[in-house]
Parts: structure tokens; sequence; C-alpha cells
């Protein structure tokens, strides 16, 4: 049975599996997703272990590919990323990853198409999509701002309630400036939303930002945060509900908690004498508490413990002036906690 989703940028046909979804009217938009001629079928065989492969869809070539591919490569997953690929097989866990427009990625999302995927939490707000946000994954840091030319006279959204607004962006500004009483015309525009004001085509536009350099550049200036995004690791809420994908899943989740917690912190090891003892331990209690070697000298003792990488600095000014030499850091690489 297929099903036809109209869908932003394009229309999708879906039929069951995602080994025969393809995008048949792109509207300018979208790639040619892979059908069953191309050998995805090969990727929804089930694995050595047993299990069918969970799918997860992340972007292709864009501002997030780098940092989610390292993300699945520093949690252990073994594939190939290179070319022009549209997806890959795991070869020591039972997923498959598709290559696709981060656009299109929510409604695979949403739609089943694909168990999991790494997008923007923009672009699930912007979709309105009914997926699960399991995890923010610590990268494609940026903000949805509502902005204006610097010398225009607004200084609120409230005084732009039925104003000309650009955005690549429709539904998220239209409901931001709903829930606010508005109706404000949006106009959509795919790209270089930033130069409409100084064009005259509208008073303020609603766009992503994350230095802020881009608004400087084109005299805008910022005056209301709609949204704080980042990539984030989303799921469809049946694969979470299937026991065999959740246990998948949470074996995902897991891991990308230890190489997330592990940035978190840095392994401190110093050497100290015995008196200092109390005061290091208030500096630096470690996970649960330090360990402490006796040194060959008396009187003296090694403290190995790991400390918060946010205070690391003031943690070891506080250290050296608590009595504490031959501080010696080192980061970590995973951390189960
Ligand atoms: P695609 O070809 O996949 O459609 P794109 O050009 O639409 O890519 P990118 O510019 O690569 O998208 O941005 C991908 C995501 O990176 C955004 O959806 C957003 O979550 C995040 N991001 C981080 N910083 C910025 C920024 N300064 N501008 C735009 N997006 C940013
Ligand atoms: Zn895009």
């Amino acid at each position: 049975m297929s099903l036809l989703v109209r869908h932003r940028g394009g229309v999708l046909l879906v039929s069951g599996e995602f080994a025969e979804c393809r995008q048949i009217d792109t509207g300018g938009s979208g790639i040619t997703m892979p059908d069953a001629t191309t050998g995805f079928k090969q990727t929804l065989s089930r694995s050595p272990t047993g299990d069918l492969p969970l799918k997860m869809a992340v972007q292709r070539s864009g501002r997030l590919t780098q940092d989610t591919l390292d993300l699945l490569h520093a949690i252990g997953l073994q594939f190939e990323s290179y070319g022009q690929r549209l997806f890959s097989h795991c070869r020591n866990f039972p997923l498959s990853i598709l290559y696709g427009r981060d656009d299109d990625i929510p409604g695979y999302i949403g739609l089943g198409t694909v168990d999991l995927g790494i997008v923007g939490r923009n672009l699930l707000h912007e979709e309105n999509v009914l997926v699960e946000e399991l995890a923010p994954l610590g990268f494609g840091y940026c903000e949805l701002v509502v902005a204006t030319l610097r010398d225009a006279p607004f200084t609120r959204p409230e005084q732009l309630l039925d104003a000309r607004i650009a955005t690549s962006y429709p539904e998220s500004a239209r409901r931001y400036f709903r829930e606010l009483g508005g109706r404000p015309e949006i106009i959509t525009i795919s790209g270089s939303v930033e130069v409409a004001p100084s064009l005259g085509l509208a008073d303020a536009i609603v766009e992503l930002t994350a230095t802020g350099s881009t608004l400087l550049l084109n005299d805008l200036r910022p005056i209301a945060t709609i949204l704080e995004s980042q990539a984030v690791l989303a799921a469809h809420p049946e694969a979470m509900a299937d026991p065999a994908k959740r246990a998948n899943i949470d074996r995902l989740m897991m891991r990308i908690g230890a190489v997330q917690a592990a940035k978190r912190y840095k392994y401190l090891m110093m050497n100290a004498p015995e008196a200092a003892l109390p005061a290091i331990r208030a500096i630096v209690p470690g996970l649960k508490a330090p360990t402490i070697v006796p040194l060959a000298d008396p009187g003296w003792v090694a403290v190995h413990t790991a400390v918060e990488e946010d205070a690391f600095w003031e943690s070891i000014e506080r250290l050296r002036a608590a009595g504490a030499t031959e501080i010696l850091v080192s980061s970590l690489e995973k951390l189960l906690l």
C-alpha cells in the first residue's frame, strides 16, 4: 500500500518499507531516495546478531554532518561515509544510516520511514512532527530569532503583530506570533532572508543565528529569541515502543551518554602532603571519592580524581594554593556514570 504525503519541499511516496520510499516531486528540494533497485534492501536484511537494523537519518552534507559522523564513530560504530553515499550499513551494530537533506529528516522520523534521526531541534520545531527527542547532542548550537533593522522603530516582538515577516521558518514564525496574539504576513524565503528588510521586502525576519555575524553584516539586531537549538537525537514513537528496537536505541543512548560525560570531565593526578587532604577533597570531591595512594616519601600522597571541565581552572588554582604539586591532567575518552 502506498501513501502520498505532502511534505516541505515535495511529495513523498511512502510504501511500507523504507526501501521503497522515494521523492517523486521535489519542487526544488530534496534528494532522490534510495529505492529497491539501488540496493537499500541489503541493509534491511538481518544483521549477524539476528536483529533487524535500526534506521537512522543524518544530514548528508552541511553544518551538522561532520559532528554527526564524529559522534557516531566516537561511540564505536564502524561504517563507511565517504563520497556521495545515500546509506551505510554499520559493520558492528544493527544500524543503517541514511544520508539526507536536513529539512527532510523530521518527516522521515515522523512518518516512521526511519527509526531515528540526528537533526537540528529548529527543524523538529518547524515541522511540528510527532517524534521523541531523546538527547541533545552538544553541537549545531544556534537560535531562531526575530530580528529587525538596527534603526527600525521595533524593540519588542509585540510591535510586529501585523507586520511583514520574511523567514525560511514560516510555521515557527506563525506559531510564535499567534501565541502573542498576532497574525503578521509571513513571506517564505528559502535563502538570504537577512537581506529582506534592507530591500524593503519585510519589516523583520525570523532566522537562525549562531554568532550573530550575518545579522550584524546586514544591519540587523535580534529583538527576541523564539527557540534555542542544537542537534538532537530524535526517534519515531513506535520505534521506542518496539522492545527489540528500544533495546538497541538504549545501547546507542548509553554510548552517547558516555562520550558526552567524558567531555564534561578531566582526569587529575597530583601529589600532596597528607595534611592537605581535607582541603583537596573539599575542592575536588571526585565522582564518588578521590583515590589516595601513599607515596614512597613519608607524609606524601598521590590523589587521583575527576574534575568538571567548567570548573577546571578555578579548581587547579585552589588545589595549588592548598599545597598540591605535580598536577597532571588528562582527557577522558568515555565515562560511564
Ligand atoms: P541541507 O542541504 O541538508 O538542506 P541546509 O543548508 O539547509 O542543509 P545547514 O546550513 O547545513 O542546512 O544547517 C543545518 C543545521 O545546522 C540547521 O538546521 C541548524 O540546526 C544548525 N545550525 C547551526 N548554526 C547555524 C547557523 N548559523 N545558521 C544556520 N543553521 C545553523
Ligand atoms: Zn536544509
